[in-house]
Order: structure tokens, then C-alpha cells, then sequence
């Protein structure tokens, strides 16, 4: 099995142009921007996927995504910015290393989303709330 190449970044065997780093995560950017200022948070433990995470570890990941869209949004002079994670190649993900896409947005940019909304039925919302309720157990 090749190395995970977000381990490899933590490691120091792969270069990386650092944001922000502490004892539990690592900011850096992209190495193929999809804007101008698209940044990466990632844990420095490997976690595949958010749903493997504790909820201490999770914090400790996502504790300086304020700070950091800030910084980012004053450093770019961004409009907007989405915080983007994907769970599973059917969601777009890539690379097995869990990360945070912080990506500036920009006026006219045409990224866009190919997401297309549908309205759904009251009842179907409800029995699939009770569902996820009941699988949650709180
Ligand atoms: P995903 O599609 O898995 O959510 O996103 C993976 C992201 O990691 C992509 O935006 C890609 O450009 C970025 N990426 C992949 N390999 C490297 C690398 O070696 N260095 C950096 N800085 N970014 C990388
Ligand atoms: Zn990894």
C-alpha cells in the first residue's frame, strides 16, 4: 500500500507551504487551488473519514477553522468562503487523509455548485428525522 500522502506532510517527508500547525492539526495550501487561497485542515492523526473521530479530537481539529477563514478571508479579500469535507469518494473525496477545505470565494468566480435542490414531503423528512433520531439514541 502507497504511504498516505497527507501523513507524509505531517511527517516532513513531503513538502508543504504551512499556515498553522499544533499538537493536533496542520493547515496548509492546496497544492492545486480551486481558488485563489484554498487551504487545507487536516488532523495530524489519520482519520479516513469525519464518523471515525471522537468528538475531542474533532474539536481539536476544527477549533481554528474561525481563525482561519478569517485570516484567509483578510489575506485574500475573498467575498465568501465554504468550509468543505468530504466523506467517501461518492462525495468527492480523494484522498483518505480527513481534511477541511477552506476555500475563498469570489464574486463572479463560476464555481458554483452542480448541487440541484428539490422540495421533499413533510412526512418524508419526518420519518427520516425519526429515523436518524432513533440510530443517534439521544
Ligand atoms: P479531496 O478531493 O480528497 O477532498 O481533496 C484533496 C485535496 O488535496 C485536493 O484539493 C488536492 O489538490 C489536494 N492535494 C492532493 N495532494 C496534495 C499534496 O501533495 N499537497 C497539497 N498541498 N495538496 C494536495
Ligand atoms: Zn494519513
Amino acid at each position: 500500500m502507497s504511504p498516505c500522502v497527507f501523513c507524509e506532510i505531517v511527517r516532513g517527508n513531503i513538502p508543504s507551504t504551512k499556515v498553522y500547525e499544533d499538537e493536533a492539526a496542520l493547515a496548509f495550501m492546496d497544492i492545486n487551488p480551486i481558488s485563489y487561497g484554498h487551504t487545507l485542515l487536516i488532523p495530524k492523526e489519520h482519520f479516513t473519514q469525519v464518523s471515525q473521530m471522537d468528538v475531542e479530537k474533532y474539536q481539536a481539529l476544527v477549533k481554528m477553522v474561525p481563525e482561519l477563514t478569517k485570516a484567509i478571508i483578510e489575506t485574500t479579500g475573498a467575498a465568501g468562503l465554504n468550509v468543505l469535507q468530504n466523506n467517501g469518494r461518492a462525495a468527492g473525496q480523494v484522498v483518505e487523509h480527513l481534511h477541511i477545505h477552506l476555500i475563498p470565494r469570489y464574486e463572479g468566480d463560476g464555481l458554483g455548485f452542480i448541487w440541484r435542490p428539490k422540495p421533499a414531503q413533510e412526512k418524508e423528512l419526518s420519518l427520516l428525522a425519526q429515523k436518524i433520531k432513533g440510530v443517534l439514541g439521544k
